[in-house]
Order: C-alpha cells, then structure tokens, then sequence
C-alpha cells in the first residue's frame, strides 16, 4: 500500500512553522490563470481548498469564519440592504449573508473563476442556494477593478480575500480600502480578513493604520479558526459610524429575533459582541496602529 500524501500549509514557512493534511483524495489539482489550486478530501475536516499553500476553506469549521465575517457586520449595522463581497469565490460567506431576508441586493466580486466553477461541483451546499437566489450576482473581476470603477453604493462590504500575497496583495493596500470606503453608503461598514495576529501582527497593524486614516473607527474582532492555525484570527472592522462596535447583545438579539432566528452554528448576539473584546497582546497591536 503505498504512503498517503501530505499536503503541507506552507503560509507561515518563513517562520518554520508547517501544518499538515494527510490526503485521502485529491478532487482537483491545477495552476489557475492566478494561482495554485487544490482540492482534496481530508479524513477530519473532509473537503478542503488551499490557494498558494493557503488554507481557505474545509467542511469541518468553515461555519466559524463564514457567520462572522457576515452577521457581525450585517447585524450590527441594523438596515444592511445592499451587499458587496470581494473575493469569497466558495460562497460559504454569500449563503450566510442571504439568510438576512433584509439584504435587497448581494454582489460577490471574485478575480478567478475557477474558484467559483469548481465550488459549485464540490460546494454545493453553498453554491446552490446562492446561485438560486434572484438577489445574488457573481462578477469575476479584480475586487480592486471592481471597487475603483462602480458607481454603485453599499451598506455593508466583506472582503473575504486570500493572504495578502499574489493576487490578495493589492486587497490591503491604502487605494483599494479608499476605494472602499468611497463606495460605502453613510454609516456603512467594511470587514476584512486579516489574518492571525500571533503569525501575522504587522499585517494587522498595517491595515488599522489604514483604515484609520479613512475612517472614524478602525479597529478588529476575533475568531478561533482551528485551520487558520494560530488561535485568534483577526477580521479588520472600518466604519464612519463609532456605535456600530458598541451596540449591546441585547439589542443585536431583538434584530436576531426579527430577522427570523436562522440557523447558526458559531455565532450569537453574546459570541458577537464578545468577539470585539479584545486580548491585551491583540488591543495593543491595535493602539499600535496609531
Ligand atoms: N477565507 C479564506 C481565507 O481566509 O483565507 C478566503 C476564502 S476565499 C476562497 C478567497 C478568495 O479571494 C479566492 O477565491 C481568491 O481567488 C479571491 N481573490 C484573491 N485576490 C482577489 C482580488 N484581487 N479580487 C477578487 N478576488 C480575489
């Protein structure tokens, strides 16, 4: 019987640090237009898609990441109806957004089409529904393209990006967060992926930076990941409106309760507000934004 392959996460190389997937099936392997995909069945965490050496999404605790990254900021702006995603091309996050029957409108920008093509044969537990949904529309194009050219205005933008390397890159720069910010709505909101911060704390501070010389408030929340291995990951938080991060669990709960209770494996009105109480190592990465 010969030895199962390995597939290693080879983010966090320069720090000699590696974790491993033994791989039951490889469901799919090629170089796209824009970078390395695979696709493989995992014993554990069953399929899972890695970018670059990235891990991006397994069936196993996708749920963590795709609630938070939606109903954080949905909630806590209280009156979200027009939705911009950049990146996202699983569309785990677009199917927890449309769970908010207030949101009028979803628009997912996503630079690779392959990404997109190949979850809706392995993903269809997201894509289907999503797909289906007279309120969703799919763009493939650079979210930087996208976000510089439209003239459209949102209420609430989800950039759900790869590391900032390859095409992620241009996703944490000062233009593509001003470009944002041009096409939020007044009081609109804008979170990010923004990696682990005990790997990654400069790419956190970095964007705080950012956002604070475009926003009134610019800060992040947490999440445990297990495969964003690390701890805490780190989702960047900018909005004109300084409420937006204070609203009470109680309040979050009434609109919970008025958008119908939906189903939710990770997040609550408690684990949302709780998620921006900040351990003092990331706080002071944060205040070290400036
Ligand atoms: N949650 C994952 C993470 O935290 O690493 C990200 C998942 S999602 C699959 C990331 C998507 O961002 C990928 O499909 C990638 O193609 C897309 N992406 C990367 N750069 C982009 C760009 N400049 N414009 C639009 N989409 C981009």
């Amino acid at each position: 019987m010969s030895e199962k392959r390995w597939i290693p996460e080879t983010l966090f190389d320069d720090l000699g640090f590696r974790m491993s997937f033994e791989v039951e099936r490889v469901l799919y392997e090629m170089q796209t237009e824009h970078q390395h995909l695979v696709l493989f069945e995992h014993k554990f965490f069953g399929k899972m898609l890695m970018l670059d050496g990235a891990t991006q999404i397994t069936k196993r605790d996708e749920f963590i990441y795709q609630e938070m990254m939606s109903h954080v900021p949905i909630f806590a702006h209280g009156n979200a109806k027009d939705v911009l995603i950049i990146g996202g091309g699983d569309c785990g996050i677009a199917e927890e957004v449309l769970k908010h029957k207030s949101v009028k409108r979803l628009t997912q920008v996503e630079i690779d089409a392959s990404v997109v093509e190949f979850s809706k044969e392995h993903f269809p537990e997201f894509t289907k529904p999503v797909f289906a949904d007279k309120r969703f529309e799919s763009v493939i194009d650079d979210g930087m393209k996208y976000v510089a050219r439209t003239n459209r205005r949102f209420d609430v933008i989800i950039v759900d990006s790869t590391d900032p390397q390859g095409p992620g890159k241009v996703l944490f720069s000062q233009k593509f967060y001003a470009a944002c910010q041009r096409c939020l709505t007044p009081g609109g909101v804008m979170v990010t992926q923004n990696g682990v911060p005990i790997f990654q704390p400069s790419e956190l501070v970095s964007s705080v930076r950012k956002f604070r010389k475009l926003f009134a408030d610019g800060s992040c929340y947490v999440a445990a990941i297990p495969t964003y291995v690390g701890g805490h990951m780190a989702m960047g938080w900018a909005t004109a409106n300084r409420k937006l991060r204070q609203i009470p669990a109680r309040m979050i709960a009434e609109r919970y309760r008025k958008a119908g209770s939906f189903s939710t494996k990770y997040w609550t009105p408690e684990v949302h507000v709780a998620a921006f109480a900040l351990p003092r190592f990331i706080a002071e990465h944060v205040a070290r934004a400036g």
